[in-house]
């Protein structure tokens, strides 16, 4: 049974009414137990335990240090392209946007992976739109290969693939797979997502069962807060990792807490989620899930991301750009401009004066310090900035 069968009988309105009322015992009761349920974690993100938050915070941290240590691993995200055949309401890369777009060439990716492995990363997320002719199952495997000698951590997050073409990624040397499912809530994904394959949430949802039979040994879940309540997003992925972990053991999972962030569109988020909330739910998942890793974004900014280090998160990026060259510059020369997914050449465009133009990012980032600032930041706070992320040799079976 795949966790679509599982996720449709998940009482996940019923669990966020029992967060809405729990009381400080029922928090206590959630604090206490070695091994708390999905009813416990419904607890933990209450309003009652957002009263009890240094409690969260105290415990959360105790768990990480004894399962992490002292250690924040860092990883970079690497734009291969910006072309997606995809409307998401909520994202700068939507096809109807009229942005500019470039897809590097396989030369071109190792020339940004060089740029960030001088910067010292060893772990790289390769991350591109959903376009079968741009962003093709061989280009990816391309680039995999080139980089797989030199770049010790590779991940993807692309738009989702069969698992014998993840399998032939696996191959090339990829080990990690990231797929948000944005939004949990089907009435919302379906009003978000309105035209491209990204409209199967089904196929979606399925992404990292697929992912792991092909081979992957590292998956990455999350929601995108703000599409949608909180609370009910966090009960769902809370569902789907403890679903992961059981069925898909061997793989090390990660957890990510991305919250939306201005982009081209400028779609405005539906809903809020406060700072101290972010916090809470930090806390929430490490204590439901004491070995999973926690990841958190320049979408956050440097204050709270410092704050957040002691208390839960196990891997950040630092100094990200999201737009595809946005290291070196690589690109600069095919980039076009699309309008309703059709080329336009630059011509005559306000931009085809300006020699400085690059590809349209795909949302703004909040906390731009240089990797070496953030790594120092680390270091101050008495941990440790790790480059590489889980060894491949530990990983082999
Ligand atoms: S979220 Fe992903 S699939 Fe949707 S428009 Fe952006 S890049 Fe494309």
């Amino acid at each position: 049974m795949s966790f679509v069968a599982e996720f449709d009988g998940l009482p996940l309105d019923a669990l966020r009414k029992r967060s809405l009322s729990a009381t400080g015992p029922c928090v206590r009761r959630a604090l206490t137990e070695t091994r708390p349920s999905l009813t416990r974690f419904a607890h933990l993100i209450s309003p009652a335990a957002g009263e009890s938050l240094e409690e969260l915070c105290r415990r959360s941290q105790a768990l990480t240090q004894q399962r992490f240590g002292k250690v924040i691993r860092l990883f970079a995200p690497l734009y291969l392209s910006n072309e997606c055949i995809n409307n998401c309401k909520y994202c700068g890369f939507s096809r109807d946007n009229p942005i500019l777009r470039v897809t590097l060439s396989v030369d071109e990716v190792v020339r940004e992976a060089r740029a960030l492995q001088e910067q010292g990363f060893r772990n790289l997320l390769l991350v591109a739109g959903e376009h079968p002719k741009f962003v093709s199952q061989g280009y990816l495997a391309g680039c995999v290969r080139a980089l797989h000698d030199e770049v010790p951590g590779l991940s993807l997050e692309v738009g989702p693939m069969g698992t014998k073409e993840y399998r032939s990624l696996v191959q090339a040397g990829a080990d990690g797979l990231v797929v948000y499912q944005e939004t949990y809530e089907r009435a919302v994904y379906a009003e978000l997502h309105t035209a491209g394959p990204k409209r199967n949430f089904e196929w979606r949802l399925e992404t990292p069962e697929r992912a792991y039979a092909a081979g992957f040994r590292r998956l990455g879940i999350g929601a995108l807060y703000g599409l949608s309540d909180w609370r009910l997003e966090a009960l769902a992925v809370a569902a789907h990792a403890e679903y992961l972990l059981r069925h898909c053991w061997k793989a090390q999972l990660t957890i990510s807490l991305p919250r939306l962030r201005p982009c081209a569109g400028e779609f405005e988020p539906r809903t809020q989620m406060s700072d101290r909330e972010l916090v809470q739910l930090v806390c929430a998942f490490r204590i439901l899930f004491p070995d999973a890793g926690l990841v958190l974004s320049t979408r956050e900014s440097a204050k709270l991301r410092d704050g957040l280090i002691p208390i839960g998160i196990t891997l950040m990026s630092a100094g990200s750009h999201t737009e595809p060259g946005g290291y070196t510059g690589a690109g600069k020369e095919h980039l076009h401009q699309t309008v309703r997914g059709l080329i336009v050449e630059l011509g005559a465009s306000e931009w085809a004066a300006d020699r400085d133009v690059r590809a349209t990012g795909q949302f703004e980032i909040a906390d731009e310090r240089s990797p070496q600032e953030v790594a120092d930041r680390i270091r101050r706070l008495g941990y440790e900035p790790v480059w590489k992320d889980w060894d491949a040799a530990l990983m082999a079976q």
